[in-house]
């Protein structure tokens, strides 16, 4: 892991001295109409040397746990006690997130801007926006993560995806107490976690909240959630003083997503739950139709568990339903 070097550190156009907090925006493009679209930045300089730790967030516009969790993370990290340098990026996607939308709705080309990094700096707009991003990320940042949920459609419950190099495995431990369903990562290219990885850095993606966990109290459970991993990480990593938290069960695994057999109301099987062991053929939910009748039913592929569902109940045949993690066994 390369030093920070306890100077001054400049993310697009936040410059922080040692021991300060600025907030800042990393251009990209202009609009037709002139306005001009920046990423927003929080740099916080820590007083002494360390690693840097950069946070992504609302890279799906209708994610907006990320946001939330940056928004409650920078009220707990003083620079003045910090070794290295956090970097918070709450929105990566801003007009996506204007919208609501998982993309960026003036660019139908490059629409999931989680599958185009590094970008590129005369592709579509989103393409753009992306290679802004990674030019501000690739030379400063040494750990990443990037935060994701279920969006406008789903919940996702604590859940990781790792490159399976051993230092990609020590981030995602790093995210503490309950976030042992740690997956191998499903796309090689594309986000911006590929994008760290493959520049020989360390990123992770990580998944918690969505549609069903809005409500006022449970939101806030989400964004804190998140804001105490963003804190263990540094105390993992001797940014801050404090004692880390890890998962008592990690485990080892690859996600597959399941699909709706039939059209209806998706109803979650009574007494089923997120991130507990079910065996191959257990019952995750059943499809009725509108008459009541039961046309489908989902069950478990393999051994493993489930740790995204739809929270949208109306439902049609190939819908995205559940997000299953096959359990290969426990990790060291
Ligand atoms: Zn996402």
């Amino acid at each position: 892991m390369s030093t920070y070097k306890n100077d001054t550190l400049t993310v697009g156009t936040a410059t922080a001295k040692p021991g300060e907090v600025v907030r800042g925006g990393i251009p990209t493009v202009d609009l037709a109409g002139g306005v001009k679209v920046e990423i927003p930045v929080v740099v916080i300089n820590g007083a002494e040397a360390g690693p840097t730790f950069w946070v992504n967030a609302a890279i799906h516009g209708d994610e907006p746990e990320g946001p939330l969790a940056c928004a409650l993370a920078v009220k707990q990290i003083d620079p003045a006690k910090l070794s290295g340098a956090v970097v918070l990026v709450p929105c990566v996607n801003p007009l996506a997130f204007s919208a609501a939308e998982r993309g960026n709705p003036l660019d139908t080309f490059a629409y999931d801007m989680n599958r185009i990094y590094p970008g590129k700096a005369n592709g579509y707009f989103s393409d753009r926006i992306a290679n802004a991003h990674w030019e501000a990320m690739k030379d400063v940042a040494d750990l990443e993560i990037s935060i994701h949920s279920g969006g406008a459609h789903s919940f996702l419950d604590k859940a990781i995806f790792v490159d399976e190099r051993p230092e990609s495995v020590e981030l995602a431990k790093a995210m503490g107490e309950g976030w042992g369903c740690i997956m191998s990562n499903f796309t090689k290219s594309g986000s911006p976690m590929a994008a760290m990885n493959n520049a020989g850095k360390v990123g992770i993606t990580v998944e918690l909240g969505g549609r069903s966990y809005t409500s006022p109290e449970r939101f806030r459970y989400v964004g804190e959630e998140l804001a105490k991993s963003i804190v263990n990480i540094c105390y993992h990593y001797d940014m801050l003083d404090g004692t880390a938290t890890y998962p008592d069960d990690a485990t080892k695994g690859q996600q597959e997503a399941l699909l709706a057999p039939a059209s209806g109301i998706f109803l979650p099987e009574p007494g089923v739950d997120f991130l507990t062991m079910m065996k191959k053929g257990d019952t995750i939910a059943r499809i009725i139709n509108i008459f009541g009748d039961e046309v489908g039913e989902l069950k478990a592929p393999a051994d493993g568990m489930f740790f995204g569902l739809r929270a949208l109940p109306n439902v049609n045949q190939g819908d995205w339903c559940c997000f299953f993690n096959k359990v290969e066994g426990p990790r060291d």
